[in-house]
């Protein structure tokens, strides 16, 4: 149980609060997660690492030379959103680009993808290291699809060292890729976690036993098992991790031990010497072994090992110094304190100043988006009980969440001194879009609307091209974040004709309001024939048979916008002075 708190809805972010007072020469409190205190040579890559909270040391803890150079702190047990990854990431950027690395989990992919996207667009180059050491949440031959557990140490170790020895961003990149190939995990749990404020835990296992394989969030083993002796767990453990190795394993591994919450370090050490020597007897050599809390699961009361088998490369970044609030190796010389302000200033700067012709356009955006509230909270019931027949019935509460607060974030940013270009409007309402609303359907809108302010840019007047620009790149965010592909069942299929009708209709000579009335047909009757297909992404997808014959929750939203905006336009452009008052409402 967690006992100590006032609110347990502020409990991550007063912990977080706590920790950087606790740690001072070490990180500095940035919006959205930490950043190190201490100074950080130019030039240097900076790790971006970070998560959900409630699995300290990671990530917080990790933040200090040698080791990450800041983390994105989510609640507990939920990624930070895309805006929280992102200011952070611009904090730590010291000019050598930025490697995000995170364990693999959906909602971390879709929002440090859409921090990336959006860092990458302003220039600072990011790439994504993915960590998916967990042996039990997929086989071998679907790596990619397992989540991240303790092996998030070996890899943040390895590319934290690459770049503090000043190696550029491909090698850095480079290691932290293989090092997670060649790192394997197993966790236990004689008992489950509970969230601070919660009244029971999120899994429980039977009194006498162990469940084996369970993730770090609460998600329940692949199997209970009656309580092994110390020899038989290391047993256990050994075998099936030697089972799992990568075909070029040498036979130099580093072993971590690692407490997921309530186990005394006395019993970690216990198991890790049994461990140590099964390993022995298998002929490995153990290098640089690691005991102790490193990834850890609130309160839960289990254990996980880890693998990493090294070659050359790996193993002298494994050994190189590093010092952290809760990882200390080797000797580094005290660096001195960072100045702060001067990070701030940069985030700040990012003020422009719009031409009035441009501020006018930036308000039109903003009363584009008040019609987008308006059919989403219009709809919105019929969203949800669309989302409820095979996912989880949150689609509606979901849109109207964000879009609301992008309507608020929109109108605050056009009621700046000297108003604000569609590019400032767009960007500030898709950030709040995607922190509001949660979900999947949030990040990908957020992310798009970002990506078409972007493409928009701070400009007087806009071209039939420049619309197609626009709409593609909408598109492009939503494919290049979601990865789902048409036939998937989601809002893709509708999104993709919606795109291809307005691009094929100003190909054609049509004006931009027919383009738009074309593609917005378009997209509703791809929506209606979504009803047709199985779910191939997202919650729906265990329950594809009965989402059949019902069209999918956001394909129709979708739809709903697409002629909301189109009548909208085309409202506008008969009657320009009545449109003039409304974008000024
Ligand atoms: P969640 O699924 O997280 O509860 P929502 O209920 O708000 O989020 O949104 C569900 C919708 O998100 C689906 O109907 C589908 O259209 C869309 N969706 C889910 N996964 C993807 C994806 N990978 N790419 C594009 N759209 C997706
Ligand atoms: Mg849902």
């Amino acid at each position: 149980m967690t006992q100590i708190f006032d609110n347990p809805a502020d409990f991550a972010d007063e912990a977080l609060d706590g920790f950087v007072a606790a740690n001072r020469g070490y990180v500095a409190r940035v919006d959205g997660g930490v950043v190190r205190s201490t100074e950080v040579p130019a030039g240097q890559v900076a790790l971006v690492v970070g998560g959900g909270s409630g699995h300290y040391p990671a990530f917080a803890g990790l933040v200090g030379p040698g080791l990450a150079a800041a983390s994105a702190c989510g609640n507990m047990f939920a990624s930070p959103a895309a805006g929280q990854v992102y200011r952070v990431a611009k904090a730590a950027n010291a000019g050598g680009g930025v490697l995000l690395s995170y364990g693999n989990y959906a909602g971390d992919v879709l929002h440090f993808g859409q921090a990336q996207l959006r860092l990458n667009a302003e220039g600072i180059e990011t790439r994504t290291v993915l960590v998916t050491d967990d042996i039990a949440s997929a086989p071998l031959d679907q790596i990619e699809k397992r989540r991240g557990i303790a092996g998030d140490l070996t890899v943040f170790k390895i590319a934290g060292a690459a770049a503090e020895a000043g190696l550029d961003l491909d090698d850095v990149e480079r290691l932290a890729i293989r090092t997670n190939y060649r790192t394997r995990s197993l966790g236990v749990a004689f008992d489950g976690c509970t969230l601070p404020g919660a009244d029971a835990p999120l899994f429980t296992v039977p009194a006498g036993h162990m469940s084996l394989g369970l993730g770090i969030h609460g998600e329940p083993g692949i199997s209970d098992h009656p309580m092994p002796t110390a020899s038989e767990l290391a047993e256990l453990l050994v075998s099936q991790l030697l089972a799992d190795k990568p075909h070029d394993a040498g036979s130099r591994v580093v072993a971590i031990v690692n407490g997921l919450g309530t186990v005394k370090y006395d019993e970690l050490f216990l198991l890790f010497g049994k461990i140590e020597k099964l390993l022995v007897a298998a002929g490995l050599t153990v290098v640089e072994p690691e005991c102790g809390e490193l990834v850890t699961s609130l309160d839960m009361s289990g254990l996980s090992l880890t693998l990493l088998w090294l070659d050359d490369e790996l193993e002298q970044y494994w050994a190189a110094p590093a010092d952290t609030p809760a990882f200390r190796k080797g000797n580094l010389a005290s660096r001195p304190a960072r100045q702060m302000a001067a990070a701030d200033a940069e985030v700040a700067s990012a003020v422009e100043r719009p031409t009035p012709a441009a501020a006018e356009l930036g308000r039109q955006a903003a009363a584009v988006l008040r019609q987008v509230r308006d059919v989403v909270v219009e709809h919105e019931e019929e969203l949800g009980r669309l989302d409820a027949v095979a996912g989880d019935g949150d689609h509606g509460i979901g849109m109207r969440r964000g879009v609301e607060a992008a309507v608020t974030a929109a109108e605050q940013a056009a009621a700046n001194d000297g108003g604000a270009s569609p590019a400032r409007v767009l960007t500030a309402a898709g950030e709040a879009w995607s922190e509001r609303a949660g979900g999947t359907s949030g990040a990908l809108w957020g992310s798009a609307i970002i990506a078409a302010g972007l493409a928009l840019g701070n400009r007087d007047s806009y071209s039939g091209g420049d619309a197609a620009a626009t709409v593609t790149a909408f598109a492009a965010a939503i494919t290049e974040l979601g990865k789902a592909d048409p036939g998937d069942k989601t809002m893709v299929d509708a999104l993709l004709p919606f795109r291809d009708a307005f691009c094929t209709a100003l190909d054609g000579g049509a004006s931009a309001g027919d383009a738009l009335a074309a593609a917005a047909a378009a997209a509703r009757t791809a929506a209606d024939r979504t009803a047709d297909l199985r779910p191939l992404k997202g919650r729906a997808r265990p329950l594809a048979e009965k989402s059949l014959g019902h069209p999918d929750p956001g394909a129709v939203s979708f739809a709903l916008i697409a002629a909301r905006i189109s009548a909208h336009t085309n409202g506008r452009l008969a009657n320009p002075e009545l449109a003039k008052q409304g974008a000024q409402a």
